[in-house]
């Protein structure tokens, strides 16, 4: 199918140190190939057809060539490239290094030989050697029977599959139903993603199992009744299966196929492929698991007649270039007859030769070894996918896992050790050294405090409006003595209908003044959410605007009107001292994100969380009074929070876009340029259409632009830098559940990595990557992300059961710790950073927000009109979807503007700018 390749070659060096006798060497392998047939079959194709034709003695030529040694000679020759259709499928090559040095090199195309074969090879050259050496020919007892034979003899045992009673027929309905349903590809902690083409390139590395383990081996497979290679098989696939790849886990194993004495002697083509499924489902014990594998096993060779080709073409779902098909891992465990040339006075030492092809992902191979106790172990990786260090350590943990799993056989297998005592520490406490020490505040304490300190600077831009420290802080304690006596405080929560303007500044200030947690209500939400959100907020009152007064109206709330001449009125009168009894550990705010069931549910956050999240944000990147920090964001999302509290805790000042403006892209780019905005952030589809814009390249006044929301595209991180390339750029991750975000990552120009990490912990907050079995998982390996420490909301406003699902007990934590449950895939990487991998669910994430798949069918079940068009959504990665487009039926009758409109009015911040 592939045309000629080196990928199914058996390669063997030899170097032969003594008088050799070159002509001798060359009758001798002409001998043994006229004894072999099938080292003279070739497979010209008739049709399209390929077939056998077995050459006569005559038609054999030349068997060896001789060259002087070169190291890439000798390499060159093990991959060389046999055309199956003319050519012998065995050559040899010699290298000669001087009178009595040479390296032999043998390379037999696995069509015709096997490992099984290079004993009766090497053992048929060394009679023929010694016998063309005195002069003579090799006198030996002819084949009983030739690879022809056995392949006739085959056909006519397997029979047709058609024919019910067959060997066949019966073997294929068990492997039918032995492997339906087996997953298409291993998931595997590799390096770099697969490529569409597998190169079978390999490399391998070595490992060994000690004497101890070896003989502990043997006994529990003693004390099980299973054989040692079923326990290595099963602990094999624990490992895959806590690497991830699951709970349903192939891995191939070779058998010998001679299944009758007269194929001994025989050069051949005899060896079969076996898969064998492991099932990890159910937490079994490692007894347990033995137990499967046994039956499983047994089953596996009781019907190990059908070629493994036969099964694929029968069973294989689909068909790749890039792996290989139903099963990508492969163990073996070498026990043929070692082979052994003898050539009469001539040192023969069997060398390396050259790397493997991999025809697998990984093989692990082992072996017993001559003259000590113990196994040695190769594993041979693709190195498209695998670095060999990461290949040496899934080695060594295969070991540490087979140990630990045979000290506690009773133990559940999601028990065994896969991390050991450093990389555990590293992982858990090394990586994750966040402490610091913060003194307890509120944002109302820290902004007073600010506010103190520079009272005259401008802390609020607005178009032409600004507003001072002072006039700030002076007005919103006007308003939160009003908030105070219409009953906000600690505990409570008041909802702001609000768009952006100074009035939501205030709003916001003064409601935490207040000790109340604001809840933000964008006036541009789909009316039926802002219903249960002011429903499920349950809001001590409701703030609004003249303008936005009739949404809040349109929701059943009856708002305190921020601009009425008797609300301004009202609180000039109120001068009544502010006495709240606010704690740390109080909500700050409530912010409405999606749910998992649709309805959305509101996120309690306390000032501790987001304190310290703003004083982690400060010491990362330094506000100073000369900052001027853009708020954009709506803020019905939590990164506004940052936008809003962080400048005016340290004397910077805050700039409001104008409303809407957050979805203009040269807006925004024309307004950073003129109001010299030195912060600002972005999600990355935003980022994208920013560095578009031509104004884009005269922002230079920006110091820190900030992403997070959605994973953020290398390439995007490109282009950003070609166009600013004086301008840090940073990715910050997290959910609006562990206030704002908890992890973060500096870009530079000179990354060249194909992704761009989320980064490292902030300050007092641990992540951890933890499988099914809340295990930390290793390196490179993905788990789904928890996170623990200051941040953590307090839960889901008035939802217990929902908060007690997703922020869970902490069993990796000494002091009684709640972790929250991302559904965020990520694996860390070697240098301590977190990877973003996507989402476990099946939410999708667009622009900034997480919806269920089902979420937006009954959204648009819900819109007759949109119904009848097709929602484009692009997976840019694996779990990161964007909404990029509708498909409209043409002549549909629709009018497309109308539907647009809709479109965006029902989902506003989906839509891309297009
Ligand atoms: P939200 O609660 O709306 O802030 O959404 C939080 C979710 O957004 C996370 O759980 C991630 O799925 C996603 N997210 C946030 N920041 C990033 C980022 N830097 N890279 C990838 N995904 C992100
Ligand atoms: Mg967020």
């Amino acid at each position: 199918m592939e045309g000629p390749s080196a990928t199914y070659n058996i390669p063997m060096a030899v170097r032969l140190t003594g008088a050799l006798d070159v002509a001798a060497l060359e009758a001798a392998l002409g001998d043994v190939v006229e004894r072999h047939e099938v080292l003279r079959t070739v497979f010209p194709s008739v049709d399209g057809e390929p077939h056998q034709h077995v050459l006569s003695a005559q038609e054999i030529g030349s068997l060896l060539t001789v060259h002087p040694y070169d190291a890439d000679a000798v390499a060159a020759a093990t991959t060389h490239r046999f055309d199956l259709s003319r050519e012998l499928p065995v050559r040899s090559w010699l290298f000669e290094q001087g009178e009595f040095e040479r390296v032999l090199v043998v390379v037999v195309h696995h069509i015709a030989g096997d490992g099984w074969s290079l004993a009766p090879l090497a053992r048929d050259v060394s009679v023929a050697y010694a016998a063309r050496v005195r002069g003579g020919v090799p006198v030996w007892e002819p084949l009983p029977v030739q690879y022809a034979d056995y392949a006739l003899w085959q056909r006519a045992l397997l029979g047709e599959e058609s024919d019910q009673g067959s060997v066949l027929a019966r073997q294929m309905e068990y492997w039918r139903g032995t492997l339906a349903e087996l997953p298409e590809e291993l998931a595997l902690p590799v390096d770099r993603a697969r490529p569409a083409v597998a190169s079978y390139e390999g490399g391998t590395v070595e490992f060994s199992v000690p004497a101890e383990l070896d003989a502990r081996l043997r006994e529990v497979a003693r004390a099980e009744g299973v054989t040692p290679f079923m326990v290595l098989q099963a602990a094999l696939a624990v490992l895959l299966s806590r690497l991830g790849a699951g709970q349903d886990i192939p891995i191939g194993t070779p058998v010998a196929g001679r299944t009758d004495e007269a194929l001994d002697e025989l050069v051949g083509f005899f060896v079969n492929t076996l898969v064998l499924r492991t099932d990890l489902s159910g937490d079994p014990t490692f007894t347990e698991l033995l137990t499967r594998v046994r039956e499983r096993s047994l089953g596996a060779f009781a019907h190990q007649d059908v070629p493994f080709e036969r099964l694929v073409e029968e069973l294989a779902p689909s068909r790749s270039m890039a792996r290989h098909p139903l099963f990508q891992v492969m163990l073996s465990v070498q026990n043929n007859a070692a082979a052994v040339l003898d050539l009469l006075g001539v040192d023969a030492q069997v060398m390396a030769a050259g790397e493997l092809a991999a025809k697998f992902d990984l093989a692990f191979t082992l072996e017993e070894q001559p003259g000590t106790d113990g196994l040695r172990g190769q594993l041979t990786f693709a190195t498209a996918l695998f670095d060999t260090d990461t290949a040496s350590a899934l080695a060594a943990r295969f070991v540490r896992v087979l140990a630990s799993l045979l000290a506690d056989p009773a133990q559940p297998v999601a028990q065994a050790e896969i991390l050991d005592a450093a990389e555990r520490h590293r992982i858990s406490v090394e990586w994750n050294d966040t402490a610091v020490d913060l003194p307890a505040a509120t944002l109302p304490e820290l902004f007073a405090a600010q506010a103190a300190r520079t009272p005259d600077a401008t802390a609020l831009a607005f178009g032409d409006e600004s507003l001072s420290y002072a006039e700030l802080d002076a007005r919103a304690e006007r308003l939160a003595r009003l908030l105070v006596t219409r009953g906000a405080g600690p505990e409570r929560t008041v909802a702001l209908v609000l768009e952006r303007s100074v009035e939501m500044v205030l709003a916001l200030l003064a409601t935490v003044k207040a000790g109340a947690a604001y809840l933000p209500v964008d006036p541009e939400y789909p009316a039926d959410r802002i219903t249960v959100v002011l429903a499920d907020g349950n809001p001590a009152l409701v703030l609004a605007t003249q303008a936005t007064a009739a949404v809040a109206h349109a929701a059943g709330a009856d708002p305190l009107l921020l601009d009425a001449e008797e609300t301004l009125a009202e609180q000039a009168d109120t001068n009544a001292a502010l006495e709240v009894a606010l704690r740390p550990e109080h909500p700050a705010y409530v912010i409405f994100t999606s749910g998992s069931t649709g309805r959305p549910k509101g996120v309690a956050v306390p000032h501790a969380g987001i304190v310290n999240r703003l004083a982690w944000m400060q010491h990362a990147y330094g506000l100073t009074a000369e900052d001027r920090v853009l708020q954009k964001t709506p803020f019905g999302f939590d990164v506004s929070v940052w936008e809003f509290f962080w400048p005016l805790l340290e004397g910077a000042t805050l700039v409001l876009a104008k409303p809407g403006g957050h979805r203009d892209p040269a807006y925004l780019a024309e307004l950073i340029r003129r109001e010299r905005i030195t912060v600002t952030h972005f999600v990355p589809s935003m980022l994208q259409a920013f560095v578009q814009e031509p104004a884009a390249a005269e922002c230079t006044d920006l110091r820190a632009v900030m992403c997070s929301g959605e994973a953020l595209p290398a390439d995007l991180r490109d282009r950003f830098f070609a166009v600013l390339p004086q301008v840090p750029l940073h990715n910050l991750y997290g959910p609006t559940e562990a206030s704002v975000d908890v992890t973060a990552w500096a870009c530079t120009p000179a990354d060249t990595g194909t992704s761009v990490p989320i980064g490292r912990p902030v300050w007092n907050t641990r992540v951890q990557v933890l499988d099914a079995a809340l295990r930390p998982v290793p390196v490179g390996v993905a788990g789904e992300l928890y996170l623990a420490g200051d941040q953590l909301a307090r839960g889901y406003l008035g939802r217990p059961a929902l908060t007690a699902e997703r922020f869970v007990a902490d069993p990796n934590s000494s002091r009684g710790e709640r972790m929250y449950r991302t559904g965020d895939l990520a694996r860390w990487n070697a240098d301590g950073a977190l990877e973003y991998l996507g989402r476990t669910d099946d939410q999708v994430k667009l622009r900034g927000f997480r919806i269920e798949l089902g979420e937006i069918e009954a959204c648009l079940a819900a819109h007759p009109a949109v119904a009848t068009a097709a929602v484009i959504v692009r997976e840019d990665q694996p779990g990161d979807h964007r909404l990029v487009g509708y498909v409209v039926p043409a002549g549909g009758g629709l009018d497309v503007a109308e539907l647009l409109a809709r479109v965006a009015a029902t989902l506003p911040d989906y839509m891309v700018p297009a």
